[in-house]
């Protein structure tokens, strides 16, 4: 499969609509800049791409399958099939535009990559990428999340990582964005900051998202192979909006397929800090240097945010999702921790396959769908896979689904 990288956003100054941009100090818009003007180089250079497709291929694994989840369609009434990205080499799809990043960094000479991780798994992708191509790589990560996600922090050091503690306030995603940024600003020459999903200035929402045009672009293919028509719904969950973009680019133009955006809940949308429901209950905003909608504060200042799955817990989203939700060409809704949990058990066990709990959003939204009359087809991106998440998920809620913390 190739890839295209033939959209027609954002402009030329980074816009979709009135979302992106870039929106940060001089110094760095230049460096900025570079980035774009190297990136649009080499997105079109025949040997990148190609370099690029075979590590899809031959170190990935790609194409990742679809599988037609039967006995969850049994139950639910509505066909429901799945894009494996959890079995991508490192478990999720990250490991998608890590490479693309990586590769990039290294044609523009730069020594280190450098990124902020969530869940650990775009530390992990990144870390695994640095080994592959030879950067040197720091990770910084929300101590909160290095307790939650041990192993991936063992494994990022594995790998030659170094891992930073981000130490302040709710000592989660947020703050590890924070820190990243100001390990950032000490040497954007000689280091690539890697962000992590369709976040940041100008030319990451963008790059990024070509990067992960790879799912949708198989998916359109496979499920046409497979039934004869395009997909009726297509359904993924929501952080910085990575995972979802990259199975949705490919369907923009299809305007009979149903988009779903599924965002976290957590505790509840009724009370600030206890969801990260960026689109669904934020407002246009200013922050990490781009213009989306945001969780913010009276002062603008990006909310507290929550959510069980921590790739999930971020105060914006991508600018693209932004724009698709103000044009309506995707439907956002939420889903909250306990309906995620309760469909990582149901697909573990009816199908036997151990979702991350941010794929667990979408999968749980996938049933509500079917559950609520709707009898078309239903692709879910299932982005990651659970490993990361059992120790936490059983030692939380493992008693309420006949799991013992210890035999
Ligand atoms: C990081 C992560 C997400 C959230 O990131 P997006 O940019 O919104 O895709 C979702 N699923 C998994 C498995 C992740 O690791």
């Amino acid at each position: 499969m190739k890839n295209t990288f033939t959209f027609d956003q954002p402009d030329k100054d980074g816009f979709f609509g009135e979302y992106g941009g870039s929106y940060i100090p001089e110094q760095l818009q230049e460096i900025m800049d570079d980035i774009t003007a190297s990136y649009l180089d080499i997105r079109r250079d025949p040997d990148f791409i190609s370099e690029l497709t075979d590590l899809y291929t031959h170190f990935v694994g790609r194409p990742s399958p679809i599988f037609h989840a039967k006995n969850l369609s049994a139950k639910y009434g509505a066909d429901i099939y799945l894009k494996r990205e959890d079995l991508n080499h490192t478990g999720a799809h990250k490991i998608n535009h890590c490479l693309g990043e990586a590769l990039l960094a290294k044609k523009m000479g730069k020594k280190k990559l450098i990124a902020e991780t969530g869940a650990g798994q775009h530390g992990v992708a990144l870390a695994t990428a640095a080994a592959l191509v030879g950067l040197e790589c720091d990770i910084y990560m929300g101590e909160v999340d290095i307790k939650k996600e041990h192993p991936n922090v063992v494994r990022m050091q594995i790998l030659g990582a170094t891992v930073i503690p981000a130490t302040h306030g709710r000592k989660t995603l947020k703050e590890a964005v924070d820190a990243a940024f100001e390990g950032y600003l000490k040497d954007p020459i000689n280091q690539l900051y890697a962000i992590g999903s369709v976040v940041g200035p100008h030319p990451f929402p963008m790059m990024v998202r070509d990067f992960q045009s790879i799912v949708g672009n198989e998916a359109k293919v496979q499920f046409q192979e497979m039934t004869s028509a395009l997909p009726d719904n297509i359904v993924a969950c929501v952080g910085g909006g990575s995972n979802a973009i990259g199975i949705f680019s490919a369907f923009l133009d299809d305007t009979d397929v149903k988009l779903h955006g599924v965002e976290p809940s957590g505790h509840g949308l009724e009370q600030d800090g206890e969801h990260a429901a960026s689109i669904t209950k934020g407002s246009p905003g200013v922050m990490h240097g781009f213009k989306s909608y945001m969780l913010q504060d009276q002062e603008g200042e990006p909310m507290e945010v929550y959510s069980v799955a921590s790739g999930l817990d971020y105060p914006s989203v991508g600018p693209q999702h932004s724009y698709l939700k103000d044009i309506g060409r995707v439907s956002y809704s939420t889903v909250g921790d306990a309906e995620a949990i309760d469909a990582f058990f149901e697909l573990s066990r009816l199908e036997g396959i151990i979702p991350a709990i941010e794929s667990a959003h979408a999968i749980a939204h996938a049933l509500k769908l079917a559950s609520s009359g709707e009898n078309g087809s239903i692709l879910v991106n299932l982005s990651g896979r659970g490993d990361k998440d059992i120790d936490f998920v059983v030692e939380n809620y493992g008693s309420d689904y006949g799991v013992a913390n210890t035999l």
